[in-house]
């Protein structure tokens, strides 16, 4: 048999574990570099000798697979507290890396383009800011990065050393984008390992600072700026951001296979273009269908973290220059982005 992560995780598999089950309930972080293989083993401190032995057989069966390193890493697991927006538990990061920094990384993410995955990101990183929260926001749409536009930024980031990257911020949030790397109306042509890159320098290049949160607004899709991220950073969670009617699309659904293939807990679905409210006189009109994402986010098991209504002044204020948690925050349609990064700050997750 070779050594693949498939063929580490049938090992893990093969061996009972002490707290029921096998290895696999534990086993968290599984990466297979070369001939170098590394896990997390998330235990219960009472039963630290019990799994000592069981992490002992597997690095036997591991090292007959053709292993030359094993490290395995145990860390006492912790049970998670209500509410039931707060993930599980992880253990330090054994493979991918935390960005130096910065306390929490949210990804935000969808299936397809256009269903308001920026704006989400944008008024989150705004929210969490008037909550008094340091935020940063990473725009890595790479394929429309609309960020800078949104809040307003026209400056260039500056190296001060020529090696880090000072980013610019407004509205309280500090921001990097792929949109400020290049020339407005220039098209860019980003491939597999150049995207990568690219990725890798705006995550641990720039100066963040000391950040409570940063929000990682990602392309539409699983391409490879997702799998790059999920794979080289430790991902906190990830939302997902839906509207009614494209959930019922299996594109939000790949997304939401792929955080949990590699690891990253998905905090929940966001519905956005949730009812259309008329500017005019407030009719409310479910124009692309309702529930469905409440549907999807109970058949997964996860929260439906928030509803946002379709307003012309969510738009408006962000094609100004300022997303509406900053533009209006007292208004209807602030409310529901600022309740949910009140949320996301009862639920410990910032
Ligand atoms: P994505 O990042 O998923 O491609 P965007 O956030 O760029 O989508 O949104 C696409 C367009 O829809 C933008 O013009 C945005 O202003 C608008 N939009 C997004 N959400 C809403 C909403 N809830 N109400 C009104 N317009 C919205």
């Amino acid at each position: 048999m070779s050594l693949t992560r498939e063929t580490v995780l049938d090992v893990l598999k093969s061996i009972p574990s002490p707290a029921g089950g096998d290895l696999t309930g534990q086993a968290r972080a599984v990466t297979v570099d070369g001939d170098t293989v590394r896990f997390v083993l998330e235990i219960d401190p009472a039963m630290a000798e019990a799994m000592t032995a069981a992490k002992s057989q597997a690095e036997a069966k591991i090292k007959a697979l053709g292993a030359a390193s094993i490290s395995v890493v145990m860390t006492a697991h912790s049970t998670p507290k209500a509410p039931d927006l707060k993930p599980a538990a992880r253990p330090a990061p054994a493979g991918p890396e935390r960005v130096p920094g910065v306390k929490k990384i949210i990804a935000v993410a969808s299936g397809k383009g256009g269903v308001g995955k920026s704006t989400v990101s944008a008024n989150l990183a705004a929210a969490l800011a008037l909550e008094g929260k340091k935020v940063g926001l990473l725009d890595a749409d790479v394929y429309g990065p609309s960020q800078h536009r949104m809040f307003n930024i026209t400056k260039r980031p500056a190296t001060g050393d020529g090696k880090m990257i000072i980013p610019v911020s407004n509205h309280g949030v500090t921001l990097m984008s792929m949109g400020m790397m290049t020339k407005d109306g220039e098209a860019v042509v980003w491939r597999g390992p150049m995207l990568m890159g690219a990725l890798q320098q705006m995550l641990f290049q720039v100066q963040w600072g000391e950040l409570d949160a940063l929000i990682v607004d990602l392309p539409p899709g699983t391409g490879d700026v997702q799998m790059t991220l999920a794979q080289k950073t430790f991902v906190d969670g990830a939302i997902v951001v839906s509207t009614p009617q494209d959930i019922a699309l299996l594109d939000a659904r790949k997304g939401i296979d792929m955080f949990r293939k590699f690891n990253v807990p998905l905090f929940g679905l966001i519905e956005n273009m949730s009812v259309h409210v008329c500017s005019n006189c407030g009719h409310a009109e479910h124009i692309f269908g309702h529930g469905g994402v409440a549907a999807e986010a109970e058949a997964l098991g996860t929260p439906l973290l928030a509803e946002i209504p379709l307003h012309i002044d969510i738009r408006t204020t962000s094609d100004s220059g300022a997303p509406v948690v900053v533009a209006k925050p007292d208004s209807p349609q602030a409310q529901s982005f600022r309740q949910l990064a009140q949320r996301f700050i009862a639920g410990g997750i910032v």
